[in-house]
């Protein structure tokens, strides 16, 4: 099955993306940290697509359609069906067309489940302008929720703490508006197709991995 994990910038994606899929014990595939890698390694197509990034906007479907779809199949192992937990794609009605059209090609009979993760406004801006992730680990930390025990420093692996270029509060707000433009129609794209399930996304995080959990068990067909 292909579970794609939808929610706004700061709903909990990546946290619980990756907690779901170790739980399912299938892969997870994150389109922000492919971008961030390449960023990080200074590719060409990283310093492609840097420009989008810093002012809160979608990187253009044509840069991450092709990579973000290679690294699914490299993903899974030759010969098996695709699945896996996706976090931040598809974001845009195009990017969920061309998901259906390379599963058609590549893994015909997969099932695909939409969850999306609702937080209320006020709530994502409170945890992306006070967000450090882990330069190592990729740990989430907030300075008023969930601050590290040392400032700066991550509790898990002793790496240093960043903050995103993107999580500037008027990158923020650009990034609010971009989901609500062109992210909402893919929530209605699955809804249309009856595979979205919505989960609420602001309680503790040990509840929302379970009531996650539980969702995608519900859907899951009974037979596998
Ligand atoms: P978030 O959802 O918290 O904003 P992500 O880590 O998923 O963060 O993505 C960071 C940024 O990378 C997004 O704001 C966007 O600019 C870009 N990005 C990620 N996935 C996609 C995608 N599927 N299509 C276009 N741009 C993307």
């Amino acid at each position: 099955m292909i579970i794609t994990l939808m929610g706004a910038p700061g709903s909990g994606k990546g946290t619980q993306g990756r907690s779901l899929a170790s739980s399912l014990g299938v892969s997870y595939l994150a389109s922000g940290d492919l971008i961030r890698r390449a960023m990080a390694d200074r590719s060409r197509w990283g310093e492609q697509v840097r420009s989008y990034i810093e002012r809160g906007q979608y990187v253009p479907d044509e840069d991450i359609v092709p990579v973000f779809l290679q690294a699914l199949i490299a993903s899974n192992p030759q010969g098996s069906r695709i699945g896996g937990v996706l976090d931040g794609f598809p974001r845009t009605t195009e990017q969920a067309l061309a998901l259906d059209e390379a599963l058609r090609d590549f893994s015909p009979s997969v099932d695909q489940l939409a969850l999306v993760l609702d937080v209320p406004e006020d709530v994502l801006i409170a945890r992306l302008s006070g967000r450090w992730l882990c330069s190592g680990c990729n740990a989430s930390y907030n300075v008023q929720t969930h601050p590290p025990i040392m400032v700066g420093v991550c509790d898990v692996c002793g790496r240093a703490l960043m903050q995103r270029v993107d999580d500037r509060r008027d990158t923020i707000q650009e990034r609010l508006l971009v989901y609500a433009t062109s992210t909402r129609p893919v929530i209605d794209f699955y809804a249309a197709r009856g595979s979205l399930k919505h989960v609420n996304g602001d309680e503790p995080e040990l509840r929302v991995r379970e009531s996650l959990l539980a969702t995608a068990r519900s859907a899951m067909p009974v037979s596998r």
